[in-house]
């Protein structure tokens, strides 16, 4: 395959909007999705009483693009963005969009942009954002008559480009999302949520926040936009099990490495808080960072430091993390069904 690339710094791309040639739109009116198509227009032109404007009807997704060793473009698990988007839609009462419509719209709109896929071994990928809000009209509080469905895409940099930091995170004071059973919907309105307590962490030296479920504030739940896992003494993964946090998809295919790959054992539960000194590592995980390792937590009492230290990753953290990207960038043989070849 030889793709005429972009002029881009790989290496030095931030996690950052880079506007690229194509982005895929589909309007949803009078009971059905139209046949959609590319264009090459950045701006979205909505009225002004739009229900995404007004009443936040409006989701989105996230995953990435890239190149792998035999130069093919291929992209993580997209069936999973999709059904998660499809079970999203459904609890902000927009009209789905179909899963197969989905992943043919992302064939289309990465073949588009193909030049601005990052080479293999860059660390850079391409981030691709499919979103969906109620562009139609609405003042009475009701779901909006009209939907628009969208993919852009945008190139971004490693995610660990001056070397792997481990986080300092603070058990927040604040609910994580909308505390009404919204967490586990990949939505705007839980981010606006979590950004005033992301900024306070941040004033006090926080990397980032561990929030706690809600009713109680006894169980670990997830941070503003990734989910934890946790290695015990005796080499268990363990991670958080609970119906407001997002199904991360990083999470679920770290839990098969772990098991199918690495032969460990793995517990989804309940975490308490108090159990944190039982545990030996610690990371958060997501598309963007896969798992970016934690080095302390800081609750009421005090700073709990993990032994897997401030330095580095820990051993079997940074076991799970080798394997996976080995998976993703085809060094390491997948299960069947998790590398969609684009091009
Ligand atoms: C997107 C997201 C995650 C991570 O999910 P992945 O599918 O692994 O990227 C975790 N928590 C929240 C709240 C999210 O929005």
């Amino acid at each position: 395959m030889s793709v005429e690339k972009k002029p881009i710094d790989w290496a030095n791309l931030s996690f950052g909007y880079l506007p690229t040639d194509w982005r895929y739109v589909s309007v949803y009116k009078h009971g059905a999705w139209d046949d959609g198509g590319l264009t090459d227009d950045p701006n979205v032109v909505m009225s002004e009483c739009a229900g995404a404007l007004q009443y936040a009807q409006t989701c989105f997704e996230g995953l990435k693009v890239y190149t792998t060793v035999d130069d093919r473009i291929v992209a993580f698990r997209p069936d999973l963005n999709a059904q998660r988007m499809y079970e999203t839609a459904k609890r902000l009462v927009m009209p789905p969009f179909p899963v197969d419509r989905f992943l043919s719209a992302l064939d289309e709109v990465v073949t588009a942009n193909k030049a601005f896929v990052p080479p293999y071994g860059s660390g850079a990928s391409l981030y691709i954002r499919p979103y969906m809000y109620g562009s139609g009209a609405i003042i009475g509080v009701a779901p909006a008559p009209e939907y628009t469905f969208r993919i852009f895409t945008t190139p971004v940099g490693p995610y660990f480009k001056g070397g792997v930091k481990p986080l300092r995170l603070l058990v927040s004071e604040y609910d994580r999302a909308a505390p009404n059973g919204t967490g586990h919907i990949k939505a705007g309105l839980n981010y606006a949520m979590s950004l005033y307590a992301g900024l306070e962490a941040k004033k006090q030296g926080f990397d980032e926040n561990m929030y706690l479920d809600s009713q109680t504030r006894t169980y670990i739940e997830e941070t503003g936009g990734a989910n934890f896992i946790f290695v015990t003494k005796d080499g268990k993964v363990v991670t958080p099990k609970s119906p407001t946090i997002l199904p991360s998809i990083t999470r679920r295919s770290l839990i098969s490495v772990a098991r199918e790959y690495l032969g460990l054992e793995v517990e989804e539960r309940k975490i308490e808080l108090s159990e944190l000194p039982e545990f030996v590592e610690g990371g958060l995980c997501g598309t963007a960072a896969v798992i970016s390792p934690i080095g302390s937590v800081t609750t009421r009492d005090g700073e709990v430091f993990l032994p897997s230290g401030m330095k580095e990753m820990g051993p079997i953290t940074k076991k799970l993390y080798d394997t996976l990207t080995g998976i993703q960038y085809g060094t390491i043989e997948a299960p069947k069904g998790w590398i969609r070849t684009i091009v």
